[in-house]
């Protein structure tokens, strides 16, 4: 029998798959890691049982306790799920931009969820940063992750996504792409294959055009969980050799060839850190192996990315078609 014991157990080991059609031209081989195939549809999934896991040993976060953390995305589902098998409460402190798709899967593990005012300052009381920080003081027995300083998120990719990548590649790997949100994906998975391959494996950050990790201010881009506007604690800039920045229209016209030419559905992020992968295996030999992180599945933005309406209001052309009924009636 092949039976997980709780869908915890199911967190990681997600296969790798080769790109075919997006690569035309390229010599080297370029492999996508699926983390849209964790319980919680994200790679997140394995930051949130680090952080929960060390929270519990180190008396952080005792029986009933409550998690508190300023996330409405894909952190927040994977500790909601967490603390669902663990038996500890969630409050999620979001912006009121956030829409109701994404505050009704936090609320379907059992989660509450705190709406906030976007047009606030950080610093005003009523912001979702003052107001996670304000409940978690009044709440008894309250715990904050607070993922971009937390040294667990890197952590959980050095124990998981780095070792994965290493064994399923059989030591294979020459390059590894991924998005820099947080910085905790990059910084623990370069980290390793960098320590396990005595320095040859090159690490390359994607990042927003605009987003500070690659020269910018912080200006607003709206590829979703990349970017940031500071520099976050869970991010060592020694880790990655290079950072390729890329343009939303080029991270959504990938996104959408990504579903039609190679039936991989998945976010604006992923679209983004494939342009930078190809973008660097352009001229490389054909002995290379280049393997690119996809932090999350498709399905979070079919009203956006995948709606001609919504890409064409903010002035991107559509992707290639695939094919129309009137063509295959001709
Ligand atoms: N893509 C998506 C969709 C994300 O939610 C995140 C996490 N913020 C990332 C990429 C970046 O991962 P990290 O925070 O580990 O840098």
């Amino acid at each position: 029998m092949k039976i997980a014991d709780t869908i915890l157990d199911l967190i990681g080991n997600t296969p790798l798959v080769k790109l075919h059609k997006v690569t035309e031209g390229i010599g080297a081989t370029v492999l996508v890691k699926l983390e849209y195939l964790n319980p919680g549809g994200s790679a997140k999934d394995r930051i949130a049982t680090r952080i929960i896991d060390a929270a519990e040993r180190d008396g952080l976060l005792l029986p009933g306790g409550t998690i508190i953390e300023p996330t409405s995305g894909n952190t927040g589902v994977g500790l909601a799920l967490v603390a669902q098998q663990r038996g500890y409460k969630c409050i999620f402190v979001l912006p009121d931009k956030v829409g109701e798709d994404k505050r009704n899967v936090l609320t379907a593990y059992g989660a509450e969820i705190v709406v906030t005012p976007t047009s606030v300052a950080p610093d005003d009381p009523e912001s979702y940063y003052s107001v996670s920080d304000r409940l978690v003081t009044e709440i008894p027995g309250a715990f904050k992750p607070n993922q971009y300083s937390n040294p667990n998120g890197p952590l959980s990719h050095y124990e998981s996504t780095g070792p994965e990548i290493w064994r399923d590649t059989d030591g294979t790997v020459t390059h590894f792409v991924a998005g820099v949100g947080t910085g905790g994906t990059i910084t623990g998975t370069g980290r390793y294959l960098r320590e396990v391959s005595g320095d040859t494996v090159r690490i390359i950050g994607a990042d927003p055009e605009g987003s500070v990790y690659s020269g910018g201010t912080g200006r607003p881009y709206l590829v979703e969980g990349v970017g940031e506007d500071f520099w976050p604690t869970a991010y060592d800039p020694a880790v990655p050799h290079e950072i390729i920045a890329v343009s939303d229209a080029e991270s959504f016209a990938m996104t959408r060839r990504l579903a039609l030419e190679e039936g991989i559905l998945v976010g604006g992020s992923s679209g983004m850190a494939v342009v930078a992968a190809l973008r660097a295996a352009k001229d490389l030999p054909a002995d290379a192996v280049v393997v690119v992180l996809l932090p999350d599945g498709g399905r979070g933005y079919l009203a956006k990315i995948f709606n001609d309406g919504w890409m064409r209001s903010y002035g991107f052309s559509n992707a290639p078609a695939g094919h129309t009924v009137a063509d295959l009636l001709q």
